[in-house]
């Protein structure tokens, strides 16, 4: 049984995401998608919402379990029996940092492997941040974000 994490922030889970689960559900038995807690990064939705958020995304995938972690994604990894993680690539511009934790990662622990999928190129372009600064400027998301997410990011930023 080929057990893979994929790790992020998902503030909010976008399609690229979305798109990144589905091409790993093709290549592994289960896939957990997992929130960092620890990111330096103040986040506009609770853990808890995310949660709540890419479990309806990714309802209709079976192979797909949805959680949270706080400390060395490598221990945590190992903790789920996982023993790859799964990154998204977009651009180049997700390289250097990408290829860095890879390695790092790979020194602490070098049972487990990065494995680095591509979205579909209309998804290239996507970030979670993009989307929150649309979403702030009340722009419309819907071809970003799954319908729920898309209500979701309107009434944050509505009250
Ligand atoms: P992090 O803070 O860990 O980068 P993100 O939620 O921004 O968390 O991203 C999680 C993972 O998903 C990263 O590997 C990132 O490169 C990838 N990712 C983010 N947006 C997209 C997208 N539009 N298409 C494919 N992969 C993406």
């Amino acid at each position: 049984m080929k057990r893979a994490i994929y790790p992020g922030t998902f503030d909010p889970f976008t399609n690229g995401h979305l798109d990144i689960v589905q091409r790993a559900t093709a290549l592994f038995d289960k896939i957990i998608v997992t929130i960092a807690k620890n990111s330096s990064k103040d986040p506009l939705f609770t853990t808890e919402e995310r949660i709540d958020m890419i479990r309806e995304s990714t309802a209709y995938l079976q192979s797909v379990q949805v959680d949270s972690f706080e400390g060395l994604l490598v221990n945590y990894a190992k903790q789920k029996n996982a023993s790859v993680v799964i990154r998204g690539l977009r651009m180049i511009s997700d390289f250097e940092y990408e290829f860095q934790m890879a390695l790092m990662n790979r020194k602490i622990a070098d049972d487990i492997e990065t494995v680095f999928l591509m979205p579909d190129e209309r998804y290239t372009y996507l970030s979670s941040s993009i989307v929150r600064e649309i979403a702030q400027l009340g722009g419309d998301c819907s071809p970003f974000v799954p319908l729920h997410i898309e209500k979701r990011l309107k009434e944050k930023y509505s009250t």
